[in-house]
């Protein structure tokens, strides 16, 4: 079995919600193919159509700020949103209820957005309460235009099905909880051969209150329902081809990378690969689930695989990344050479003025490091230079050769660097897991060191098997 989790681009307007749908069918026609009549599922999760969930937030500070007419209004123009997007529901009687079921949900956000416009005040718990609708709606949506096309769905209520803590806007999961709420609200459904279709980032506590478990957690639902029910397959259908070879904007002809391994995915994220959170993925990831990426325009198109571990590849290279915006941060101190203790005062003052630092690299005497959030760093270097000689270069880049194979093969290293060829290092480091290789350069020679990178490792036909009679 199966979950499949549609993100907001993937349920915006009737024409999306007919490819999900197509989608869906051909899911669960494989999988009749596969397993007969005691084929379960999908499972699917959905976020709320997209732009919804800002719209609602601005609703929350709308009526706090005690703007009630302006919230209300907000409202009601986003109710038409959902009533225009329920035309696709073309069997009359389930649209009329769908549209009482969203009505109803609209009259009670009006109350109580109203309430809290006269107090003025809007606690994260209410936010949650607001956010939340979104899910909700485009779950209902889904659900009922599902069984119209004959697709036999339940809509669940995530509320009931999702048990977190009480960290409202950030809500953690509780795994044992939630199993035995999806054994209630889901196992059921799955049972009597129906869809259960349910809204994504959203939950409740033990008590019952609404929590929300951080933007863009729908993915993170999909991999919590996944893990707690052990299911297969995690799908993420999204409006991209899945994780790339390198930055589109930047090097011609990048490739989707057909297999990653989680870490790989990982080290990629923080070099803004936005397609998701490796945080979200974790449970599954944990339960050796392999979470697939599609995309929902393009059903048939291979994606990308994430996995726990992934197989050998005859390409030593996954991804080549680059980050811009960068600056370095040069600390010498003689006062380091074979003393103890540097290094820790050094990251403490980082730490107190909550400066992430991202690539480090040392030698005897000397530390570099670089930040890319350069906000406080005046007051991090004034006090770094009570006890060491501090120098900054901003308009750097880091540049991230990431993948397994460079744990094999003892000549990668060698082989990245000569590639870049002449554009000047600052900082090279790789760490002893060796699944990448990252070097600090100026920002203005990325496009040439990221796009020799590609051309040398990513070339369209491996370069042993080019064979000169069939191509030229
Ligand atoms: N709708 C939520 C958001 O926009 C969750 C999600 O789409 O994953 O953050
Ligand atoms: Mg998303």
């Amino acid at each position: 079995m199966v979950v499949m989790k549609f993100g907001g681009t993937s349920v915006a307007d009737r024409a999306a919600l007919d490819r999900l749908m197509a989608i869906v069918r051909a899911q669960r026609q494989a999988d009749a193919q596969q397993e007969g009549g005691d084929a379960r599922g999908p499972i699917v999760v959905v976020s709320a159509l997209s732009g919804v969930t800002d719209r609602l937030l601005g609703v929350a500070a709308q009526a706090g700020a005690g703007d009630i007419d302006g919230a209300i209004a907000s409202l009601r123009d986003l109710h038409q949103r959902h009533v225009t997007v329920s035309e696709v529901v073309t069997d009359e009687a389930i649209r009329t209820a769908l549209l009482g079921d969203l009505a109803a949900e609209f009259a009670e956000l009006e109350r109580v957005v109203a309430a809290l416009g006269v107090l003025r005040e809007v606690s994260p718990r209410w936010m949650d309460t607001i956010a939340a609708a979104g899910e909700i709606l485009s779950s209902r949506i889904v659900a009922a235009a599902l069984n119209a096309q004959g697709l036999p769905a339940a809509w669940v209520d995530s509320r009931l099905a999702v048990v977190t803590d009480g960290e409202h806007q950030a809500a953690a999961p509780q795994f044992p909880e939630t199993t035995a709420a999806l054994m209630i609200h889901v196992d059921p459904v799955l049972a009597a051969h129906r869809i259960p279709v349910m809204g994504g980032f959203v939950g409740a506590t033990r008590d019952g209150v609404t929590t929300t478990l951080g933007r863009g957690g729908s993915d993170y639902s999909a991999a919590i329902v996944g893990s707690c029910l052990g299911v297969g397959e995690i799908q993420i259908w999204t409006d991209v081809d899945g994780m790339l070879t390198s930055d589109p904007r930047i090097v011609d002809e990048p490739q989707v990378v057909p297999h990653i391994s989680f870490a790989e995915a990982s080290e990629l994220a923080y070099f803004g690969a936005k397609v998701l959170h490796p945080a979200t993925i974790q449970p599954a990831v944990a339960r050796n689930i392999p979470v697939r990426i599609l995309n929902s325009r393009r059903a048939n198109a291979r994606g990308t695989l994430i996995t726990a571990e992934r197989p050998v590849s005859e390409r030593p290279l996954t991804a080549v990344a680059a980050k811009k915006g960068v600056t370095v941060v040069d600390i010498t101190s003689t006062r380091m050479l074979m003393a103890h203790g540097f290094l820790g005062r050094l990251f403490s003052v980082f730490d107190r003025y909550r400066t992430p630092v991202d690539v480090v690299t040392t030698s005897e005497v000397s530390v570099s490091v670089t930040v890319d959030d350069a906000r406080r760093l005046p007051a991090v270097v004034e006090e770094l230079s009570s006890f060491a000689e501090v120098s900054c270069e901003g308009q750097m880049a880091i540049v991230c050769a990431v993948g397994d194979g460079l744990q094999r093969d003892p000549a990668m290293a060698a082989r990245v660097l000569a590639a870049v060829g002449d554009v000047p290092l600052r900082m090279v480091s790789q760490a002893a897991g060796r699944r990448n290789i990252t070097f600090v350069i100026r920002e203005r020679d990325v496009p040439t060191a990221l796009s020799r990178l590609h051309e040398t490792f990513f070339a369209p036909y491996p370069v042993s098997a080019s064979v000169a009679g069939t191509r030229g």
